[in-house]
């Protein structure tokens, strides 16, 4: 059976940094499932789709194919089999995959995959649903949050530091709106799940956030963890 490691948690937690980072400490694959909705919104976007029109997006989702490759360890997202990965990290894109992933047609679809994918392989999945959704029966649960200033700030480097010019203040309000949207929706919504550990990450560094979950891996595990670490 595999071992499957669930880390949910709102908008610029950190979640897919440090889950790369973990996947690579324990050689586990890691699989970044807002990609998977990323490209989903990319795809409807290109289209011109109107995303507020659900059963339009419902009827759209029988033409797209998101499926994952790795290159190089890295997760490669591939939308009706062209690789979409340089495209997806916008902020449109984001904010358009929260609005269309309240749809139970576009969830059904990336679910299914997910599930697959954990299925056949030690993961670290990220998202939102996972350890209440996806992998109910993940072995280790992680509700990974920071405050709302802090995932803010964090998302204005990382913009600024690829050239790319936005308004903290913009970017906050953004993720507040996705906050509300990604917790309040009626299909899996953004919850921490009963059994997971939560983990606020707003005063603690990338690698103290890594090895307090790497110790809890350990612990759950019971050495499983330990024998695969590189
Ligand atoms: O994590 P990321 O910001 O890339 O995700 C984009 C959006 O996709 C999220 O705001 C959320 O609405 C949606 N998502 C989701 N369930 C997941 C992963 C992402 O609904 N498991």
């Amino acid at each position: 059976m595999s071992m499957n490691i669930a880390i949910d948690g709102p908008a610029g937690a950190g979640k897919s940094t440090i889950a790369k980072m973990l996947a690579k400490q324990l050689g586990f694959i890691y699989v970044d499932t807002g990609a998977m909705y990323r490209a989903m919104a990319y795809n409807f976007l290109s289209r011109g789709i109107d995303t507020a029109d659900e059963e339009a997006i419902a009827a759209a989702c029988t033409d797209v194919d998101v499926t994952i490759a790795y290159e190089n360890g890295e997760q490669q997202v591939l939308l009706n089999g062209e690789n979409v990965n340089g495209v997806i990290r916008t902020e449109e894109v984001g904010n358009t995959a929260s609005a269309v992933s309240a749809y139970s047609a576009v969830r059904a679809k990336l679910v299914k995959l997910q599930k697959q994918l954990a299925a056949k392989s030690d993961v670290i999945m990220d998202g939102r649903d996972i350890g209440s959704c996806v992998l109910p029966e993940a072995q280790v649960k992680i509700y990974l949050t920071a405050s709302t200033a802090v995932r803010a700030k964090r998302r204005y480097d990382e913009l600024t530091a690829k050239g790319i010019s936005c308004d903290l203040m913009q970017i906050e309000r953004d993720i507040e709106a996705r906050d509300e949207r990604d917790m309040h929706r009626e299909i899996s919504p953004l919850v921490q799940a009963e059994d997971a550990v939560l983990i606020d990450s707003s005063e603690l560094s990338i690698n103290e956030v890594v090895q307090e979950i790497y110790q809890i891996c350990q612990r759950h595990a019971g050495g499983h963890a330990e024998g695969r670490e590189k």
